[in-house]
């Protein structure tokens, strides 16, 4: 069995030829995050991300997930963040989501990487098990310890070296190996992302209400939009870059090494009309094995009429008449028609006026309702 140093250095060598940008070990010790997560959940910043609250004790304790866990690998992998300047009748997509789903990829590199761990260490027979935000585990607590990056003011991992924009995984094992240090925060007097945030999410620095983020109200969240918050999503249709866009330490970001993590051509033109029009079948193949589809085809259709309503451009009231006037999904309908009422002039208040007669869905009827209130009333 070789040294824990020896195979520490080997695994790191080994990660790095497996794609991997950044690697680190720490101890499969229980977290002290755990406690201010809690407290998190408890306060009821994390929305209706009720599955969050399963198996807390695993979340807490590594060794609850491998009994005889001694060790973390924490490894990350770097994408491409994208432009920054997208015209209003665009939708704007999070960075990671625009290429192919990260969670095969590197589950399958964990896997290798784990193969090697186990070859290395022959004829021991080490417990592993491997992770892509696929168990309950504090990934983002394990690789701050495992010196990965510091927790940002805006709750992302930052990495002096390679800023925030990287996925990550683990590998929780019975291994001894050499632990590193946590990073120390360097976030200093900076405050650019809770500044910027268009929905006040930052209740305090390095604190986030998921309830007011634009990566939960249009991924996570199934049913309506808060009104409140609606208009300042502008056009992102799929989570929200800007607190790690506007962080100084993505302003030299490194070119992703993954192909596969690159954005892919088909959603180079997301025009917020073509994606309004998306049939069934046309948006399971558009987003096959992509993140996007994960608020399935009703979310979406809802985050795309918000964003057109808030685009303030005539050119985006023949798709939301489609939407009201012919979407199956009441969820779709009632933001089509919020978002008409923000659009106003008389083509969206004649749809609208036809709607009220028409529509039968109480929720869908109020939206409308409010829709042909002129604003300030
Ligand atoms: Fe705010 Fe966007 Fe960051 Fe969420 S992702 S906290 S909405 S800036
Ligand atoms: Fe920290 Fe500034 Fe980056 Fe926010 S923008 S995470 S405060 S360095």
């Amino acid at each position: 069995m070789p040294s824990a140093a020896k195979l520490s250095a080997d695994l790191r060598h080994r990660a790095a030829q497996l794609g991997f940008d950044l690697v680190g070990i720490t101890s499969a010790d229980p977290l002290e995050g755990a406690e201010f997560y809690a407290r998190w959940m408890a306060h009821g910043y994390a929305g209706e991300m009720h599955y969050l609250e399963r198996n807390s004790d695993k979340r807490a304790d590594p060794r609850q997930l491998v009994p005889g866990a001694r060790s973390v690998i924490c490894v990350g992998m770097h994408y491409d963040p994208t432009e920054d300047d997208v015209d209003a009748l665009q939708g704007r997509v999070a960075s990671y989501a625009l290429g192919d789903d990260y969670h095969e990829l590197i589950k399958s590199r964990l896997a290798q990487l784990w193969q090697s761990l186990q070859d290395w260490t022959r004829p021991e027979q080490p417990k592993g098990r491997y992770f892509v935000d696929t168990a309950p585990v504090l990934e983002r607590e394990l690789a701050a310890r495992a010196g990965l990056g510091w927790w940002g003011k805006n709750t992302c991992l930052i990495s002096s070296k390679r800023g925030s924009y990287f996925l990550l995984g683990e590998i929780v094992s019975s291994l001894e190996l050499q632990p590193d240090s946590p990073a120390t925060d360097q976030c200093g007097s900076c405050t650019r992302c809770l500044d910027a945030c268009p929905t006040d999410a930052f209740p305090e620095p390095y604190l986030l209400d998921a309830r007011r983020c634009i990566s939960y109200l249009t991924i996570e969240l199934k049913g309506a939009i808060p009104h409140e918050l609606r208009s300042e999503m502008g056009n992102w249709v799929f989570g929200c870059d800007i607190c790690q866009n506007v962080c100084p330490w993505n302003h030299q970001p490194t070119a992703a090494r993954e192909p596969s993590l690159a954005a892919r051509p088909t959603l180079a033109d997301r025009s917020l009309e073509g994606l309004a029009r998306l049939n069934v079948e046309e948006f399971r193949k558009l987003f096959r094995r992509n993140p996007v589809k994960r608020p399935k085809r009703r979310g979406f259709l809802r985050n795309v009429a918000v964003a057109l309503g808030n685009s303030g451009r005539a050119e985006a009231i023949p798709a939301l008449v489609e939407l009201l006037e012919h979407e199956e999904e009441p969820l779709v309908r009632a933001h089509a028609a919020w978002a008409l009422g923000q659009l106003g002039g008389s083509q969206a208040t004649v749809t609208l006026q036809r709607a009220l007669v028409a529509e039968t869905d109480p929720e869908v009827l109020g939206e409308i309702e409010a829709a042909l209130v002129p604003a300030g009333h």
